[in-house]
């Protein structure tokens, strides 16, 4: 079975640096009103966190993303357990 992930993007700690955006443009966008990172298609779970499921073939791009990232925690990215 095909593995999935989950990216965890605490926006509480996004400092608008947009190198998400620039890694991995089709996964994040950088909010006009705040200059701050919004997950593309991300569920909001709490007041500034939001999550998304997504399969291997994006697992790259968000790895990507989360590494490219200078903020440690902000993106996360999480192997579910099937
Ligand atoms: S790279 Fe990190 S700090 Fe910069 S905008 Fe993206 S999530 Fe926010």
């Amino acid at each position: 079975m095909a593995k999935r992930y989950k990216v965890v993007f605490d926006r509480d700690l996004c400092i608008g640096a947009a190198a998400c955006a620039t890694a991995h443009p089709s996964g994040w966008e950088i909010d006009k009103e705040d200059g701050k990172a919004n997950l593309v298609g991300g569920i909001k779970t709490g007041v500034e966190k939001f999550e998304m499921v997504f399969d291997e073939s994006q697992y790259r791009d968000f790895l990507n993303a989360s590494e490219v990232c200078p903020v440690a925690g902000c993106i996360v990215i999480v192997e579910i357990e099937e």
